[in-house]
């Protein structure tokens, strides 16, 4: 990281290129003000501490943020780390810039250790999100280019950092959308925490991209070409590498067989409209032979996570296999950056409107509960921070459920009845077990069992998500209640 190149001036000529209407003078003065509050400090690297609130202003700055919370970033360890207050703040730079840094300042001092402390930061965060999702954007910039910097520290630090930025933050990111974010904190904390795997994993990498630059570009040039003969003006044509921790995943579940990894390299290509995807899908395999089952319409029907493009995998002249993504310039917005595009400053599209997260929701409401009990950090992983899936009703509603749940959190997801008197499943019109684990576009009946009495102690064993698990234990819990009071009514003498 190019930290003594970043400056005050640097980051202001930065904002100019994508904003007209920041305060510039707001932003220096808060680079004064913190540059002042830590003056002294230095990082565990020997610089002085401006340097790491300014990285943090400077990563927001290369996503082009609003500069409003990049003023609240060059602010956000003044409260925690100098004598400087949270009211001074506020004074000299209004609410809205001390609210973002008190948000800042509330996650960061952690009681615990261990699970628990692991709880009490999933905690804090889910509240800081649902107060104001803003305070997570300049989080994962803070902690991006900590990570960017865990050489200063011991190894047993790194790896707790790194442990719970590839657990917690990324998966964060995920959820909201922020596919950029999520990437860059996966391959920087993929480094420590699996050192063997990470190198291994971008050897393959390298030694299958070695010398494959100027065919890559050709094709883009080509594509480019083919599209503007047909009247499509393409906005930008890029070839990306698969990120290194998602090359890891991918290879996990494919034997590790480089050969099977069809997204190696994707190319991207953005076009103004969605007629022009459709039409620009189909001159490509017009050209190009596709793969068979690799079409995927993500237009139609987005992923989980508000994922939107057309992909798709084409053997190339040469026989080599490519991936395509198809998209609009709101499309790409959204892709890489979620709910962080309401505040991202794009050249091809407006602003956003600040997307509806309804798990926030539904997260600020249970944290309370469910997040003060050790037991349940697995099932708040898989609800809350686990890739989803779509799966169908046999009347076509959609059904957004975390990955591996089974026909019987289904069943609940559905209404608690359903759950309590389901017997069996007919996934894609076929008889299945109650334990199946249940795949992205499954349609899924349930066979009920209007006399069964209520659920099973077994579905414990496999049943995913909270709500299930909850109206399963406490069905149990209340039965063994009844047994005792009717033993009790047994055994007392009748007055
Ligand atoms: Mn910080």
């Amino acid at each position: 990281m190019p930290n003594k190149k970043q400056t005050i001036e640097s980051l202001l000529e930065k904002v100019k290129t994508y904003t007209k209407k920041a305060d510039l003078d707001i932003i220096r003065l808060a680079y004064d003000f913190a540059d002042n509050a830590h003056n002294g400090q230095t990082r565990k690297s020997g610089e002085p501490y401006i340097v790491h609130p300014l990285a943090t202003a400077h990563f927001l700055a290369d996503m082009r943020i609003d500069p409003v919370i990049l003023t609240a970033a060059l602010l956000h360890d003044v409260p925690e780390d100098t004598d400087v207050t949270l009211d001074e703040i506020e004074k000299n730079f209004g609410s809205e810039i001390a609210s973002l840094v008190q948000g800042i300042t509330k996650l960061g001092k952690l009681k615990y250790r261990g699970v628990e402390r692991y709880i009490e930061n999933l905690r804090k965060m889910f509240v800081a999100m649902a107060e104001d999702v803003r305070v997570m954007i300049i989080k994962f910039a803070d902690r991006i280019h900590n990570l960017t910097t865990l050489g200063a520290l011991p190894p047993q630090k790194q790896y707790r950092i790194a442990l719970e930025s590839l657990e917690i933050y990324a998966p964060i990111a995920n959820r909201l959308g922020i596919g950029e974010i999520k990437g860059i904190l996966e391959d920087l904390s993929f480094e420590y925490v699996y050192p063997k795997e990470y190198q291994r994993v971008k050897q393959i990498r390298d030694e299958k991209l070695k010398g494959k630059d100027e065919f890559l570009r050709q094709i883009q040039e080509d594509i480019k070409n083919e599209l503007l003969n047909t009247g499509i003006k393409t906005v930008s044509i890029d070839g990306r590498n698969k990120r290194l921790y998602s090359l890891y995943q991918k290879l996990q579940r494919k034997d590790h067989d480089i050969t099977q990894v069809y997204d190696l390299v994707a190319i991207r290509i953005i076009v103004p409209t969605i007629a022009d995807c459709y039409a620009s899908l189909g001159i490509l395999h017009k050209h190009w032979r596709p793969l068979k089952g690799r079409i995927k319409d993500y237009i139609s029907q987005p992923k989980p996570n508000g994922y939107q493009s057309l992909h798709t995998t084409v053997f190339s002249d040469n026989g080599e296999i490519i991936e395509f993504q198809i998209r609009t310039p709101e499309m790409h917005d959204d892709a890489e950056y979620g709910v962080a595009a309401h505040w991202h400053y794009d050249e091809h599209c407006s602003k956003r409107p600040a997307r509806e997260i309804t798990w926030i929701k539904e997260l600020a409401e249970i944290q309370k509960d469910i997040l003060n009990k050790l037991s349940d950090l697995e099932e708040i992983k898989i609800d809350f921070l686990q890739n989803r899936i779509f799966v169908f009703t046999p009347k076509g509603d959609v059904i957004d459920l975390p990955e591996g749940a089974t026909p019987v959190d289904f069943a609940y997801h559905i209404h608690t009845d359903i759950g309590d008197k389901c017997n069996g499943a007919r996934i894609n019109e076929q008889m299945a077990s109650l334990d199946t684990e249940l795949k992205n576009g499954d349609v899924i009946e349930i066979v009920i069992d209007k006399n069964r009495k209520g659920p099973s102690q077994d579905w414990l064993n496999f049943i995913k998500t909270h709500t299930a698990k909850t109206h399963v234990t406490n069905y149990l819990k209340d039965k063994q209640k009844g047994k005792i009071a009717d033993w009790f009514k047994y055994v007392l003498p009748k007055k």
